[in-house]
């Protein structure tokens, strides 16, 4: 019989398998699959796992043999290996590029699984090893015969202890345990009536279901989860909370491990990637316990998952923009159907996608519509600043309500979307404005006026010191970036520090921790972007001033009016955390503008429902399902050209499947980091049409003649255009 042909999945981006030869022939051919192995492809090495194995090979040619297998067990299986099985289907994705990006670095490297970090050790009295009394193994050996100890007691006693136990345990005088059961503490907090009618409704589900827990900011959603997630620990389960980027604070892990204790895990992109592979592997050997982790962290494995949260369901940073683009928050509750678990998406601002469930019955709303606690809503007011003049972009009332706050020993938020120093660099004699050569954007002016960055390439220059156009000198940064309105408070505001906090000044890792540290619980001003809007609780802020919300309420995007809704009400929600009354000013240049009035009658609710109707309305997401064919070129012509082939190929499927092709059209932003853009658009009134045509299609895309003159991706869900 010949040899079975194992067909492995590369992280390529290409839309197949690539099929090798065993090295040894005689190993029984069902236990490759899930397996990592290392294959040469022309002159390189690449690990990839074996998705299948097949009796014959429809590649031409000889096969080449593997180089090495690097597990002898699959490494992963179960629902996991379903679920990205699933997630390179609907997202038309590589399956190599997806399994690869669901692993830890060093285990996409071939890298061995790292050793359990948790497990702890006991000494096997009856096989005492022979140590020098008084060093350091001798002290080593009486703690372990003293009772189990783990690695944390082990390192404190001698940091090179890892090697010495692997001696001891391959000699056998060893034996290993597992961890400690987790033993989550009792709630310090009684839940009010409607947390604890939360509860209730959750733990009455069994099997999967889909749950909106839609709770005002403040209203003690965090306390819920961590009530369901006790019981979990309790069971002995595995259970994922997803949560944005920004809002992964040390303040939030603390406060998960204060009630959990050490079955907290977490996974985040600024972890050690060593780190991260304790973490999945931990997970992965069914570990119970908790992991609390960023997007990624949707893609690890929960062999024994009971419980799926996703906290800030609405939040931008779940959906991947690049690579394999994906929506975590789509992904997770496919896995919840596949676990047969409840997945509970919380949000004060929920997406129209969940809400658009919530009104077909298909997810169940819960609500907390109060603050928990002492805190109460914030008073909200909309100041008209037309023909006021601004004092470093604020407007008198703002200024007079900061200093108020301030001497009552309060601390302030100056919210602005917008990073840098300005806006734009601008000729005040003939109008020219400072634009990036390789995109169709302003450049922002940063460093106090030094610097020109665009934020869409990232380019950087020094300004042009008179005007290009005109000659004229009167070069002038125009609006207000943070950086701008730091120096202004800082100036204005001398006696209390003014701290800010926006991407360029949390580079660094750790630097939002320092920052916040700065500020403490003193009077104080915060200046900051959407990252201030969400994560780290600030129990003394008082006031929100937020400034300039104008380019959200006439931006082209069609999403710009929900995500500045959200913004506005998370944001309004950060103030008045405590005992006082928060109060928030809303600086505009439109104040008489509809979604103002209805956030400020209605709230978020009704802001939305008269958001999804507009939406009904124009026939856009949710109310119809998009796929985003994107190019890019040196030149027009190739993505044009590349687009019109692809619209060709399309055409006769979207036709019979009732899918509306749109374009091929230059991209919203036509040019970019030097290249042209253009894109071609699918958009279907029912989700399986859509799928139905790119099943059809989405190989061909891939050797289309112009596919290798461009630089395209295809877009499933696409969140903007
Ligand atoms: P959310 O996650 O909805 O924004 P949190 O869970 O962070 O809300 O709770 C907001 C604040 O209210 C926190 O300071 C929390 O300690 C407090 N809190 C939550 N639930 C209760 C409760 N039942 N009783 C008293 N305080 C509570
Ligand atoms: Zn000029
Ligand atoms: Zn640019």
């Amino acid at each position: 019989m010949p040899p079975p042909v194992l067909r492995v999945a590369l992280p390529l981006p290409l839309p197949t398998l690539f099929d090798y030869l065993p090295d040894d022939p005689d190993a029984p051919a069902a236990g490759w699959v899930g397996c990592r192995v290392r294959v040469r492809v022309g002159p390189r090495l690449l690990v990839g796992l074996v998705a299948a194995v097949a009796e014959h090979s429809e590649a031409p040619g000889a096969l080449r043999t593997i180089e090495t297998r690097l597990d002898p067990a699959p490494l992963i299986e179960g629902e996991l290996w379903t679920s990205l099985h699933w997630l390179a289907d609907y997202y038309r994705a590589p399956l190599g590029e997806v399994l690869a990006l669901a692993l830890p670095v060093p285990l996409r490297q071939g890298e061995a699984l790292p050793e359990p970090d948790r497990d702890r050790f006991a000494a096997c009295p009856e096989a005492p090893p022979r140590v020098r009394p008084g060093g350091r193994p001798a002290a080593l050996w009486e703690a372990l015969s003293a009772g189990p100890c783990g690695a944390d007691d082990l390192a404190l006693i001698d940091a090179g202890w890892r090697p010495r136990l692997r001696r001891w345990e391959a000699e056998g005088r060893l034996r290993r345990l597992p961890p400690e059961p987790p033993a989550p503490r009792p709630a310090h907090l009684a839940l009010n009536a409607e947390q604890q009618a939360a509860v209730d409704a959750l733990r009455g589900l069994d099997g999967f279901a889909p749950v909106l827990l839609q709770g005002v900011t403040g209203s003690g959603k965090t306390e819920v989860y961590l009530e369901l997630l006790a019981d979990v620990l309790a069971a002995g389960g595995q259970a994922l909370v997803l949560v944005p980027e920004i809002a992964l604070t040390p303040q939030t892990v603390r406060r998960f491990r204060a009630r959990l204790g050490d079955a907290v895990r977490v996974l985040h992109s600024g972890l050690a990637d060593g780190e991260r592979a304790q973490a999945w592997t931990a997970m992965a050997r069914g570990e119970p316990g908790v992991l609390v982790g960023t997007r990624s962290a949707a893609l690890a494995p929960l062999p024994r998952g009971r419980l799926i949260i996703i906290d800030e369901e609405h939040d931008g940073s779940y959906k991947q923009q690049d690579g394999v683009r994906y929506s975590a928050r789509d992904l997770l509750l496919v896995r919840g159907q596949a676990l047969r678990v409840p997945v509970l998406l919380g949000s004060a601002t929920p997406s129209l996608e969940s809400l658009q469930q919530v009104e077909r019955g298909r997810y169940r709303r819960l609500a907390l519509t109060r603050r928990a606690g002492a805190g109460q809503p914030p008073e909200v007011t909309v100041l008209d600043v037309r023909a006021q003049r601004l004092q470093g972009g604020l407007a008198r009332e703002s200024l007079a309500a900061i200093e108020a706050t301030l001497v009552a020993g309060g601390q302030v938020l100056v919210f602005r979307n917008r990073r840098g120093f300005a806006p734009v660099l601008l000729c005040h004699d003939c109008g020219y404005s400072a634009q990036c050569q390789r995109c169709d954007s302003a450049m922002t002016v940063h460093a106090g006026g030094r610097r020109l960055h665009c934020h869409h390439c990232g380019a950087q220059r020094p300004p042009p010191n008179a005007c290009p156009d005109c000659g004229s000198l009167g070069l002038q940064p125009q609006g207000q970036g943070t950086e701008r309105l730091e120096a202004f408070l800082a100036e204005r505001f001398r006696e209390v520090p003014v701290v800010r906090i926006d991407r360029d000044s949390t580079r660094r890792r750790d630097a939002l921790v320092e920052l916040l540290g700065k500020l403490g619980e003193r009077p104080g001003i915060l200046v900051g972007t959407q990252m201030l809007a969400k994560g780290h609780d600030l129990a003394q802020l008082a006031l929100v001033v937020v400034v300039g919300v104008d380019e959200g309420l006439y931006s082209p995007d069609f999403r710009a009016a929900e995500r500045l809704s959200q913004l506005l009400i998370q944001v309004a929600g950060r103030a008045g955390r405590a005992e006082r009354r928060g109060r928030v000013l809303l600086q505009t240049h439109h104040p008489q503008h509809p979604l103002l009035a209805t956030l400020l009658s209605g709230g978020y609710p009704a802001a939305a429902s008269e958001l999804l109707a507009e939406r009904r309305l124009l026939g856009y997401p949710p109310a119809a399902h998009w796929a985003l064919i994107r190019a890019e070129a040196q030149q027009d012509a190739d993505w044009q050209g590349f687009l019109d082939q692809a619209r060709t190929l399309l055409a006769e499927p979207a036709l019979d499947a009732g899918v509306d092709l749109r374009g091929p059209l230059p991209a919203p932003k036509p040019r970019r980091a030097g290249f042209q853009r253009g894109q071609l658009l699918l958009a279907a009134g029912q989700r399986p049409a859509l799928q139905r045509v790119l099943d059809a299609t989405w190989r061909q895309l891939h050797s289309l003649p112009l596919a290798r003159r461009v630089r395209w991706s295809l877009d499933v869900d696409p969140v903007d255009l």
